[in-house]
């Protein structure tokens, strides 16, 4: 079929323009290789293999993320 060979030309073309795209180094636009090793980070907590979410900034667990209060604490003792 003509549509096939077709096909094969032009997605070799666009692999090898592509692969330019790539080659020419952006600045500024350099995703650092640290961003990739995150993904699949655990609790920092050494006995503690809790997978972390992505969004997770802190790097403990929910069980062992420091909890850090507001200092509303003395307001609220002093009002009640
Ligand atoms: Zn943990």
């Amino acid at each position: 079929m003509i549509c096939g060979s077709h096909r094969d030309d032009g997605k070799d073309g666009e692999t090898f323009v592509r692969s330019e795209n790539v080659k020419g180094h952006r600045p500024g636009n350099d995703p650092p290789p640290s961003k990739v090793e995150r993904v699949g980070r655990v609790c920092r907590e050494s006995d503690c293999d809790t997978r972390l979410s992505i969004y997770n900034k802190s790097g403990f667990c929910w069980q062992h993320q420091p909890l850090i209060f507001p200092n509303y604490r003395g307001k609220r003792l002093a009002s009640s």
